[in-house]
Order: structure tokens, then C-alpha cells, then sequence
């Protein structure tokens, strides 16, 4: 169980390892697979044949009658290379395509992936980190495939061929290229094994930086209020050397590539080898040539694979990042073979308690009810657990121990979808996205019309003030809304939940600075979206409190009180001290 919703099933891919998962994804792509085998082989051998024809044009001139032939030769040659770059052109296109189809799935699936995760998942995960696996990290594997393995295949070809070749020039010609495959097979791994734990710290030092860059940013009033820019540069500063530290690392390990040596090992020997074969008079003078053609062709993949490699090494450890996500068990399922149904608007709590992980208990034996159509308030300090409350009536959280309950049915029996669709949570900090004003209206609901959109606003007293904007329901809210005052961002919210109409509303009305004009308005509108389902409502405000059909009141996680307005007056020391409090 690793998602609490799954958007979308992937049975092609195979999530159980960064190889096998990187495979899987190679499979899908078969055609482009192999037109980059293709062309990466059509490449290599139409390199191999230049150093033969002009082996053969030498022998040829040497013998006296050659110079025509030479003319040939060098007319087949200009063909060669004509198809080559054909071939060429293929393998380059397929293979950027085949990356970019690949980057695409995988980003696809990170994203369905992250969206299906449980809330205490993405309470313990910093936003910036995971912003650089989704961004970064994927494309690590993009790189992986072009230039990363296109090279690999590309240069391998290079590395084949003259092992093909090199015997039918002279049996015993095949020694020096099968020295060299061998070695450069051991060097390859060894260097790649080195890389992979290098490669892994760099993907994970640029998470930290991101993760503290999105963090600074997301609190910069803060930052900016208690003036600690140069402290939060500092910090800044240090894991921006850690990220330089392990690249340059990588660039260390690289800088000692040995394949470089074996190059030059493998030429002279190569040279030795087959001029000691004219000596015997084994071969011609133009077999040297073909030969030493073909073991230069190991140039490329030598001085190529410095690269190509370290992009394997690296597409490898992003791929390991992205399955950390995807594979990261969350303990909460969607249900879907769990009840469905319309909610009546029955809410029971028996004796639960709850902790978020590893903190301490939040709530402690908390028992109530509220019949389906009540509207009732939650009274209590800040930090007393009345949000938290909230929160389990979804299912955002689950209970520790102890039932709640929707309609006498469990809600961890509840298929999860058709639970939260008929739940709608109005939030203390209200959310908005960087989208028109009508978009966050019918958010949720985006076959909604613009009438309606209009009419949910007019009930929640927003249409006045969203048609002051000079593009009305088109203004585009700047990011986190703060171009709306927190009293707009309410009545925003109270229109979205006039349009998806849900069985249970609850409004976590915390928010206190509000002028007592707009204070009447959100009053109204409250009034108005509470009738007809049941609504919980957080609140400090008295005139909500008071015609409430029940109040609980709340202290340090603990019911305390809970009854009517009148009752509470008559019974409660608490609550009377709290009212006597709203008094002044
Ligand atoms: P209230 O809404 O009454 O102000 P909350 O329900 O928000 O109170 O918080 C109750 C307690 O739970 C507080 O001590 C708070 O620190 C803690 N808390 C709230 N949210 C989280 C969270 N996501 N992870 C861990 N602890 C939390
Ligand atoms: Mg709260």
C-alpha cells in the first residue's frame, strides 16, 4: 500500500529497483530503441570502412596500377559518409525522442505518485526536495538516455567493430582488440561503481540546497521581518559548498579515467603487433593501415564515455530518488471496496485519541455528536486541538484508538473518495492558487458555469469586491492569494463551497483582524452556506458562537464542556470565563 489514491495505474512499469524500473521504461520504446541501435551501428561501421578502402587504395598504388582505383575509392568513400550522416541523423532524432518519452512517464508517474500520498507523508517532506526530484532528478534519467546511452550504444558499436573486423584482415590481428574489450569492460564497471556513490551524494546535496531555498522563500516575511538575511545567507552558503564539494568530487573521479591509458596502451600495441606480421609477411603494408583504422576508432568511445557514464552513474541515482518516493509506504488507503453512498451528516466521535507521528498525544478521549444539519462551534485556545479534530472527519489522519464516525459508519470503512468528495474543509490559512478568481471558485468543480460561479459568489458576499478588479472573475491571484485580504480569501472559499455543495462543511474561521464591516458580511454568508448540511465551525467569534445548535468547548485536547449556548452559561465555569472574556 504506497498511495492513498492512485490517479492512474502503471502495470507497465516495474517500480521494484532504480535497473529494473529504468528498463521497464526502456521497453515501452521499443521502435526508437531500436532505430538508435540501428543508426549507432550504421554510424560505426561506415567509420570502419574508410581506414579499409584507403588499405586497400595504398596496396593497390603500391602495385603500380592504382591511381584510378584510388579515384574510386575516394568517390565510395563521400557515398559512405553521405549514408552515415543519414544514419547519424536517425539515431540522434530517435534517441532525443525516446529520452524525452521517457522523462515524460516518469515525470507522469512521480506526479500521480506524489498527488496520492497521505498528509503525514507530506507533513515529514520538505516541498523544495521534492520539487528537486520531480524537476532535476527526472531529468537526470532523460540524461541517462540521450546523451547517456545513446553514446554508450553509439561508442559500443565502436568498440565491436573491430573485433569483426580486425580477423578477416588477419586471424591473429584479433588479439589486440580483444585485449582492449576486455580491459575496457573491467575500467567501465569499475568506474561507474565509483561514480555511483559520488553521483548519489551530489543528487542528494542538491535536494538540501533546494529544499532550504523553498523553504526561505516560502518564509520570506518572516526572514525579512526579523531581519536574519545574512544568518539564512550563510546557511544557504554551506550547503551550496556541499553541492560544489561532491560535484567536484564526481569531476575528480572523472579526471582519473584510466580508459585514456588503455587507449594509448592498445595503439602502440596494436602498432607493434601488426608491423611485426609485415615482417613475417603475414600482411600488406595497406593491412596496416585498415588495421590501425580500426583500433583508432576506439577514440570515440574512450573519450566519450568520460560522459556517457558518468550520465549513466547519475540518471542511476536519480532513478533511485524518484522510486524513494514512489515506493515510500503512507498508511492510509483509498478503499475502494469501503462504503459509498450520500452522506445524511451523522458525526460521531467514541473516545478517540491521536498523536501525529512521533509528536506527542494531540487529543485524549474525545466523545460527541452532531446530528446530520446541526451547525456547531468549536471553542478553545490556540493549540488546543480544534483543527486537529477536524482533520479526522476526512480522514486526513486516523485515529490512534477510538471510532469516527459518518453516518454510524466508520470512516476508515468509507471508500475514501466519496468520503472527502462530501466533505469540504474551508482552512484557517486559506489556500488559494495562482489562477483566476474564477478558477478558485470552481475548484473542484471545473464543469461549473460562469452563471453559477457568479451566483455562488453573490451567496457568499464576494461579487461586489471581485467585480472591483478591473478584470473582475478573470484577475489572476498572485501566488498564495496575497492580493486578496484574509476576509476576501474567506468569502473566495465560501463560494467554492456554495458550488461543490458538500453533505459536511466545516469552516476553520481562527483568522481574528477583521474590519466589523466585512466581519457582517462573512457572517451572512456563513449563515447562508451553513442551512442545509451539517457545518462545523472553529471560531472565536461570538456571534457565531452563540447561535450555534451545539457547542464543544476544547482545552489542551480535551472536551471540556459541551451543550448550547444557554446550557454552557448555566453549567460551565469555563465557558462563562471565555464568554466574559468575549464581553471586553
Ligand atoms: P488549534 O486548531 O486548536 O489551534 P491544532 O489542532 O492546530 O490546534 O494543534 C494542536 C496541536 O497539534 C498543537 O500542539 C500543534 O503543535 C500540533 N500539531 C498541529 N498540526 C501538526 C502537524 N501537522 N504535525 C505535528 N503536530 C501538529
Ligand atoms: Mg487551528
Amino acid at each position: 500500500m504506497s498511495a492513498e489514491f492512485v490517479a492512474k495505474e502503471f502495470p507497465n512499469t516495474n517500480f521494484s529497483s532504480p535497473r529494473k524500473y529504468i528498463w521497464s521504461h526502456i521497453r515501452c520504446q521499443p521502435l526508437f530503441a531500436f532505430v538508435m541501435i540501428i543508426g549507432s551501428f550504421g554510424n560505426a561501421a561506415m567509420a570502419s570502412v574508410v581506414p579499409i578502402f584507403a588499405g586497400r587504395a595504398i596496396d593497390r598504388v603500391q602495385d603500380g596500377d592504382g591511381v584510378a582505383f584510388a579515384g574510386y575509392i575516394a568517390l565510395a568513400i563521400v557515398g559512405t559518409q553521405i549514408f552515415r550522416s543519414g544514419v547519424q541523423y536517425m539515431r540522434n532524432a530517435s534517441s532525443e525522442i525516446f529520452a524525452q518519452r521517457i522523462e515524460r512517464d516518469i515525470r507522469d508517474e512521480l506526479y500521480v505518485s506524489l498527488l496520492g500520498k497521505s498528509m503525514t507523508f507530506h507533513d515529514f517532506q520538505p516541498v523544495g526536495e521534492i520539487m528537486a526530484r520531480v524537476t532535476n532528478d527526472v531529468r537526470e534519467v532523460n540524461f541517462m538516455m540521450n546523451p547517456g546511452f545513446n553514446l554508450i550504444i553509439g561508442s559500443g558499436m565502436f568498440v565491436l567493430l573491430p573485433l569483426l573486423v580486425a580477423p578477416t584482415i588477419h586471424p591473429a590481428l584479433a588479439l589486440t582488440p580483444l585485449l582492449f574489450t576486455l580491459a575496457y569492460i573491467v575500467v567501465q564497471y569499475r568506474y561507474i561503481l565509483a561514480l555511483h556513490v559520488v553521483a548519489q551524494e551530489v543528487r542528494k546535496s542538491f535536494g538540501d540546497m533546494n529544499a532550504r531555498l523553498a523553504e526561505t522563500l516560502e518564509g520570506i516575511e518572516v526572514v525579512k521581518g526579523s531581519a536574519t538575511e545574512d544568518y539564512e545567507v550563510s546557511q544557504f552558503n554551506s550547503l551550496v559548498d556541499t553541492v560544489r564539494n561532491w560535484f567536484v568530487r564526481q569531476g575528480d573521479i572523472e579526471a582519473r579515467y584510466l580508459a585514456i591509458l588503455l587507449l594509448g596502451l592498445t595503439l602502440a600495441g596494436g602498432f607493434l603487433h601488426s608491423i611485426y606480421l609485415y615482417d613475417a609477411g603475414e600482411i600488406a603494408i595497406g593491412d596496416i593501415v585498415a588495421f590501425m583504422g580500426q583500433i583508432a576508432l576506439y577514440g570515440f568511445p574512450v573519450f566519450t564515455s568520460i560522459f556517457s557514464f558518468s550520465r549513466v552513474a547519475s540518471g542511476l541515482a536519480g532513478a533511485e530518488r524518484i522510486l524513494g518516493i514512489i515506493n515510500t509506504e503512507t498508511d492510509l488507503d483509498q478503499n475502494t471496496m469501503g462504503h459509498s453512498g450520500t452522506i445524511m451528516g451523522n458525526i460521531r466521535f467514541e473516545n478517540v485519541d491521536f498523536s501525529y507521528v512521533d509528536r506527542q498525544q494531540v487529543l485524549f478521549n474525545v466523545s460527541f455528536e452532531i446530528e446530520g444539519g446541526q451547525t456547531v462551534a468549536i471553542v478553545g485556545q490556540t493549540g488546543s486541538g480544534k483543527t486537529t479534530l477536524t482533520k479526522l472527519i476526512n480522514r486526513t489522519y486516523d485515529t490512534d484508538s477510538g471510532k469516527v464516525l459518518v453516518d454510524g459508519i466508520n470512516v476508515r470503512d468509507w471508500q475514501l473518495q466519496s468520503l472527502r468528495s462530501q466533505i469540504s474543509i474551508i482552512e484557517q490559512e486559506i489556500f488559494l492558487f495562482s489562477r483566476t478568481i474564477a478558477e478558485n471558485i470552481a475548484f473542484g468543480r471545473s464543469d461549473a458555469s460562469q452563471e453559477e460561479i457568479e451566483l455562488a459568489a453573490r451567496r457568499a458576499q464576494a461579487h461586489n469586491f471581485i467585480l472591483s478588479f478591473s478584470e473582475g472573475y478573470d484577475t489572476v491571484i498572485g501566488q498564495r492569494g496575497v492580493t486578496l485580504s484574509g476576509g476576501q480569501r474567506q468569502r473566495i472559499a465560501i463560494a467554492r463551497a456554495f458550488l461543490s455543495d458538500p453533505e459536511i462543511l466545516i469552516l476553520d474561521d481562527s483568522t481574528s483582524a477583521i474590519d466589523s464591516a466585512t466581519e457582517d458580511q462573512i457572517q451572512k454568508a456563513i449563515w447562508e452556506v451553513a442551512e442545509g448540511r451539517t457545518t462545523i465551525l472553529i471560531t472565536h467569534r461570538l456571534s457565531q458562537v452563540r447561535w450555534a445548535d451545539k457547542i464543544l468547548l476544547i482545552k489542551k485536547g480535551r472536551i471540556i464542556a459541551q451543550g448550547t449556548h444557554d446550557d454552557l452559561l448555566k453549567h460551565s465555569d469555563a465557558y462563562r470565563k471565555i464568554f466574559a472574556r468575549f464581553e471586553d
